[in-house]
């Protein structure tokens, strides 16, 4: 089921996930216009991969996502989400440095457990957990306070490419003389 702004519980980034009926899922389609702190991701992966340029229409975003409060004898109250992050962004070729649009898409899991848990030694190694019958990443509430930024963040990274290319076939610059080899020819 689709918000516009004015009824979106999630237009901003930090929710209180007490306003969450226990034990009921909702679900979202998030975007730039009923949640205007996505924008700032894409900000975040612009400067990750520093396009000389973005092209209109090149950026965008769309967060699908589905999300219930709940609580168990391990982590008392929490907040578990799943989903799908989708988008688009320009990245510059590492071979011939020529900017590109690419695009991402990543399910992703995760719970918003207590805070406390962040400081327990046994949950420091810990960037997992078994809740709500799933392995789900973890991140931390406090005080009830959750941050979707987190989640959604590393969705959207883990959706990009380290390795930009324009083409899979992409030959390069001349070691040499700097040319470039999709285009042109040279001696070397
Ligand atoms: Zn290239
Ligand atoms: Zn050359």
């Amino acid at each position: 089921m689709e918000h516009n702004i004015k009824d979106n519980p999630l237009a901003e980034s930090v929710i209180l996930i007490s306003k969450f009926r226990d034990a009921e899922e909702t679900s979202f389609v998030l975007n730039r216009e009923n949640a205007p702190w996505l924008t700032k991701i894409l900000d975040n992966i612009k400067n990750e991969f520093e396009p000389d340029s973005v092209p209109e229409g090149t950026e965008n975003i769309e967060i699908e996502l589905t999300l219930k409060r709940d609580s168990n004898s391990t982590f008392g109250e929490y907040l578990y989400l799943e989903g799908v992050a989708r988008g688009g962004y320009q990245a510059t070729c590492v071979k011939c440095l020529v900017d590109t649009p690419l695009t991402f898409e990543k399910e992703f899991k995760g719970a918003y457990v207590n805070k406390r848990y962040e400081d327990d030694p046994e949950y420091e190694e810990v960037d997992e957990i078994f809740i709500n019958n799933e392995t789900a990443d973890l991140f931390f509430h406090d005080r009830g306070k959750a941050d979707l930024v987190d989640i959604v963040t590393e969705a959207c990274f883990l959706g990009t490419t380290r390795y930009p290319l324009h083409d899979e076939d992409c030959k390069g610059l001349c070691h040499t003389c700097g040319i470039d080899l999709n285009t042109e020819t040279c001696k070397h």
